[in-house]
Order: structure tokens, then sequence, then C-alpha cells
């Protein structure tokens, strides 16, 4: 598996496949094409279908536009490429062109090009074999990623504070989120209810709801988060980091070593399925997320090796199927929302693992449910795999220009 500084990135949203990473590809074909000064970006599959509402046409111009270059982006409906998230960088002078696969997370790949690919630093692939590794070596979870990445510690502490500070920008922002679905944001009225509500649970659930769309509602204007594993994804980790730090007391220590180990969960599902909507549907964006807040919180709570893999075990099973079908393209309906219902259920598979886990042991394995995420996803229609074709997006459709 890869650095998990491959797996947490920071980056402009909304969309890790559809912006942060086609910001990379373009900076990528500007580095090795200096001298290049005007050129035609063609978008394929997924990138063409909704690139409008994820503004992939704005960060490409942006991009070439402080490189001094022009571009001109064409969305081309065309499915008879590689992979879903395909662009294809072309020099208008010359035959120079470079095809671009943006595989989710933010992560691209080149045609052709091997160095791209990042070396592998942690030899295990399964949860399986890394809980028989730390039962051999004495290590915990968070020991294990250390014993690979030595010096993760500073690049996590970095992770979490743009966390927590981009929760805490967004609970400090009105107004309304850009596009044409007139979504106001609204993560500030949810916390100011939280802050009068009477009822413990009920102040709770709206707390982490709170810090979830605050996350979320930040990406879907386009400002700075985390893939968490996914920009789509973006609130579900922070929400529950936010719950511990601001209510539980919870040092900041504690919590990058739960973010290394949601990380783990992250990188196993990156690995032998995939985080990439237009891949495997939301299952893959927010039910890998869960999975991944699930493990952290079930790091932070002390539990055991079997009781952290069953919560992330649940955050995958209960999204199974998940569908991708964000209205207009936009990373908002349902993906605002969505995220802030994953930090819940993020808590409760850390509870049901905690409680039904000390019962009984549970007879699906993360590892399995990681298999069956990946088969799921290749049987889930193109419609619904981050084309907005289908889904939601078909009963609310919204035209753009
Ligand atoms: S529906 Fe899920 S996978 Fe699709 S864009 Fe929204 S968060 Fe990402």
């Amino acid at each position: 598996m890869e650095s998990l500084k491959e797996l947490y990135r920071v980056g402009p949203g909304p969309s890790s496949s559809h912006t942060l990473a086609i910001q990379h590809a373009c900076l990528y074909f500007i580095k090795q094409y200096p001298n290049i000064d005007e050129v035609v970006v063609d978008l394929f599959g997924s990138l063409s279908l909704t690139g409008k509402g994820h503004r992939t046409d704005k960060i490409i111009e942006e991009t070439f536009r402080n490189a001094n270059k022009t571009v001109e982006v064409r969305f081309q409906n065309d499915w008879n490429v590689k992979h879903p998230n395909t662009l294809v960088i072309k020099d208008v002078h010359s035959d120079t062109s470079l095809t671009i696969y943006s595989v989710g997370g933010g992560a691209i790949r080149v045609e052709g090009v091997e160095q791209v690919v990042n070396p592998y630093v942690y030899p295990h692939h399964s949860f399986a074999d890394i809980v028989q590794f730390c039962n051999e070596k004495n290590l915990s979870l968070y020991e294990y990623v250390t014993y690979f990445e030595p010096e993760i510690d500073s690049f996590l502490s970095e992770i979490l504070d743009q966390m927590l500070k981009t929760v805490e920008q967004g609970l400090h922002s009105e107004g309304m989120l850009p596009g044409l679905l007139n979504m106001q944001r609204v993560a500030n009225d949810i916390y100011k209810k939280a802050e009068v509500a009477l009822d413990s649970a009920e102040k709770k659930t709206l707390l982490l709801t709170a810090y979830a769309y605050a996350c979320a509602e930040e990406n879907a204007d386009g400002k700075t988060v985390v893939t968490a594993p996914t920009l789509g994804s973006c609130g579900v980790i922070p929400a529950v980091m936010s719950y511990y730090y601001h209510v539980c007391k919870v040092d900041k220590k504690r919590l990058q070593e739960a973010l290394a180990v949601g990380g783990i969960f992250g990188n196993l599902i990156k690995t032998n399925a995939t985080i990439s909507g237009a891949e495997g549907g939301c299952q893959a964006e927010i039910g890998a997320a869960c999975a991944m807040a699930a493990a952290a919180c079930s790091y932070i709570e002390n539990l055991s090796f079997e009781q952290i893999g069953y919560a992330a075990e649940i955050g995958i099973e209960h999204h199974l199927g998940l569908t991708c079908d964000p209205v207009g393209g936009y990373v908002m309906i349902p993906c605002i929302e969505r995220n802030g219902v994953a930090a819940l259920r993020a808590m409760d598979a850390m509870l049901y693992a905690k409680h039904i886990g000390s019962i009984k042991p549970n007879k699906i394995t993360f590892d399995m449910v990681v298999q069956t995420m990946k088969y799921t996803g290749k049987k889930l229609a193109l419609e619904l795999k981050e084309t907005s074709l289908g889904g939601l997006a078909l009963v609310m459709p919204i035209h753009h220009e």
C-alpha cells in the first residue's frame, strides 16, 4: 500500500477526482512542456458528464491561466476510454499530448509514464495480515503506521489541523453555495440548534451534523479541504475529529494517531477496491470515509484490533451499493447530507463494535466486505457512478447552459 500522504491530500474542492486531480494533471503537463502556451483539454466519461457541476472546466482554466497559457476545455460525451475519468491535454500547434486518468482521491496516472505511480511503503494488502504482523511485533495499529512511515507524525498533525480549520471556517460561513441549485449554507444554523438542544443525544447528533456540513459546504464552495479519502466525502472524518477534540477534549496527538489508523483502512479500500465514485459509486467514497471514521473512533475508544476491524466493516457493509448520482453534477445533493449521516453512522459503528463485538465475533471480516464492495461497484449501472444520468440527478434535472 502507498504512503498515507497519498491518501490524505489538501486541496481545493469540490471533487478530488474532478478538481484536485485535474489541477495536478494540468500542473504535470505544464511541468513536462513548459514551452507549450496553447492547449486543448478534452474531458471524457464522468469528467465530461459531471465536469460542469464539479467545476472541472474552471480549475483547468485557472491552472493554465496562472501559468500564462491559454486553454480551451471540451466536454466529449464519449466513454470509449480506458478509465471513467480520462482527460487528454493537447498542444494546439503540434502532436504533443498526454492522456491522464484521475483514479480517485486526487491521484492521477499518466498513460505510459511509470514514475507517477508511487511506490508501496506498506508490504501488507489485507487487514488480517496487518493484525498478524502487529501481533508478531507487539505493535498497535498506530505503531504499525510509524513502523513503515517513521516521519509521518508532522504530516498527520498538518492534516488534522487543516481538518479542524476547515470545519471552523465552515461553521462561521453563511450565504449561498455556488451553482444552479440555490443551496444555502446551513452548518452555522445547525450548530446554533446544537448549542441550545437540551437532550444530550440530540445535541450530539446536531453537533456531529454541523461539523460534517461545515466541511462539506466548504468543499462545495471550492474552499481548501482534505481528501478523507475523497473530497466528496471530506466531512465525515473531520466531523468525528472535531467532536472528540471540542466536546470530549481528546488531545491532538491521540487524534493524529486515530487518523493514522483510519488511514490504514482507507488505504486497504483504495488498494483492494476503489475510492472513486466514478468506479464504484458512493459506497467507495462515503462508505470508505465511514469505515475510516469508525476505525478512528474505535482506536480513540481503546477498542481491540478485532473491534476496530468490525467497526470499519460496518462502515462499508451498510453502504454497499450506495449510488453516486449528484444532482446537476454538483457535490451538494446528496453529498452534503450524506456526510452528516455517515459521521453519525461511524459513531454508531464504533458503539456496535464496542458492545456487540464483545458479545460475539463478526462473521463478515473487513477484508471480505472490501471484496464485496469491489464486486458491487462493478455491477452498479453506469448511470449511478458519477455521471448524473440516473437516480436523484434524473428526478431533479438541472440544465447547464
Ligand atoms: S454522491 Fe457520493 S460519490 Fe457521488 S459525488 Fe456525492 S459524495 Fe461523491
